[in-house]
């Protein structure tokens, strides 16, 4: 690309590098938004999502920089700033420059405007990809490469099929709402709202659905994910869920009958995915679950592998299930409770949090050992740096992020 070595001409090839690279992220991030379903099954939603976000800030500082080295390089300024439509394939992408920009300050806003809004807005993105496909084919200079002009065409197939996939998806999984059968207190801030589903439900434990709900003002409130609380195979489908913060505190104000869209399931973290000997589910605050799922699952039952449950919670008065877990104690099953803010230890229950010693308090040895992970930034970032000092392999480490 770097033919000519004059600063203008580095400039300016700077412009059509980043010019591509801006392009071709646009078009991932609209493709990987109708498909995330479809990928959901190979990565899981909790790492895509995330993968989408660093993607959309990566694209932003490209498209920044497109016409910012133009500009530099040609010593010219509003030519980039207001669009001339005498020059229409450059307009056209000043025009997708400034939509850009709304998307991504649409997306800052997410959590203060309204999820229909934000839906609308979203819709911009394909109209964005558009009009960028328009500028880049007919404005940039690099089309007049072969290869560059064939990956135009091959984002371009890449975008229908994705609208395909979206269309289809939407058309034949339609979400429906389910009742409330039941709600029942766990503690102060948690509550397990209990559907019936009216059919057998099939799962992997460990999955979570989507969940949206009208509140009482009839808005419609965001998807938000939340894992399954019972064992698969029944007509009820269970999610235990904590008040913390606009759709949850909607939710918590819903009353048995009331109706609720459910769609899913989706996720990977399920026990599917080790075979090691032993297995180490460690758990902080609501990341008990997942947990609660695969311990109440037939399968587990019929499983003769060793399971250890490190669970922390900050006091006894904030532990989730903690009568289910007694009944199950055996041979196979273990229960380790880890309490941060109790002071005194009632002979059952470890005081402080999950570290290093009281891992290997119980495990003596981490090989042929998989470890399951779900909670809080802070514990899941100090259980990792554990595992990796052990030199447990990344296969044997499998997390669930439950903040996206
Ligand atoms: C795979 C998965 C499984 C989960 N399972 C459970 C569960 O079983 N029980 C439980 O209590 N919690 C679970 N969570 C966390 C739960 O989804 C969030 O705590 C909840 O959505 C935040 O609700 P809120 O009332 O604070 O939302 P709001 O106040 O409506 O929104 C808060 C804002 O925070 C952001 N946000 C933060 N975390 C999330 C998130 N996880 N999903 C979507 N937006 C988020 C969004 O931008 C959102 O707009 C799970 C999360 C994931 C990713």
């Amino acid at each position: 690309m770097f033919t000519d070595l004059t600063l203008t001409a580095i400039l300016y090839d700077l412009g059509r590098l980043t010019g591509l690279i801006a392009f071709f992220g646009l078009g991932i991030l609209v493709f990987a938004g109708d498909t995330t379903r479809f990928f959901d099954r190979f990565f899981g939603f909790d790492r895509l999502i995330p993968f989408l976000k660093k993607l959309s800030y990566g694209t932003a500082v490209f498209l920044l920089l497109h016409p910012i080295f133009f500009m530099i390089a040609k010593q010219k300024f509003l030519a980039y700033l207001i669009p001339d439509f005498f020059y229409l394939h450059l307009a056209l992408g000043i025009v997708a420059f400034y939509l850009f920009i709304i998307v991504m300050i649409a997306s800052a806003l997410y959590k203060r405007i309204s999820h229909l809004a934000w839906q609308y807005l979203h819709v911009l993105n394909y109209i964005l990809f558009f009009i960028s496909l328009q500028h880049a084919k007919h404005w940039g200079s690099s089309s007049s490469y072969w290869y560059i002009s064939a990956s135009y065409q091959a984002m371009l197939f890449l975008i229908v099929i994705g609208l395909i996939y979206r269309a289809q998806h939407k058309i034949r999984h339609k979400t429906k709402a389910y009742p409330i059968k039941n709600i029942i207190n766990e503690n102060h801030d948690t509550k397990t709202f209990v559907f019936d589903m009216g059919e057998k439900q099939h799962f992997q434990a460990g999955q979570f659905c989507l969940l949206r709900i009208h509140d009482k003002t009839r808005k419609l409130h965001a998807r938000h994910p939340f894992t399954m609380s019972n064992a698969p195979g029944s007509t009820e489908l269970a999610f235990t869920i904590k008040q913390s913060g606009r759709f949850t505190e909607a939710l918590f104000q819903l009353k048995k009958g009331d109706k609720v869209l459910i769609e899913g399931p989706f996720g990977i973290f399920t026990k599917k995915r080790c075979t090691t000997k032993r297995q180490v589910f460690i758990a902080g605050g609501v990341g008990i679950t997942p947990f609660k799922s695969m311990l109440e699952d037939p399968s587990t039952e019929n499983d003769p592998r060793k399971i250890f449950l490190f669970y922390g919670a900050r006091s006894k008065k904030n532990m989730l299930f903690e009568d289910f877990f007694s009944k199950k104690l055996s041979k196979k099953f273990h229960a380790i409770y880890c309490l941060s803010q109790e002071k005194k230890s009632d002979g059952i229950c470890e005081i402080g949090y999950i570290d290093e010693k009281i891992l290997l308090k119980y495990i003596t040895s981490f090989e042929e050992t998989c470890f399951y992970i779900c909670g809080p930034e802070a514990m899941k970032q100090s259980v990792i740096g554990i595992l990796k000092k052990h030199k447990v392999p990344k296969e044997h480490i499998i997390v669930e992020h439950f903040y996206w």
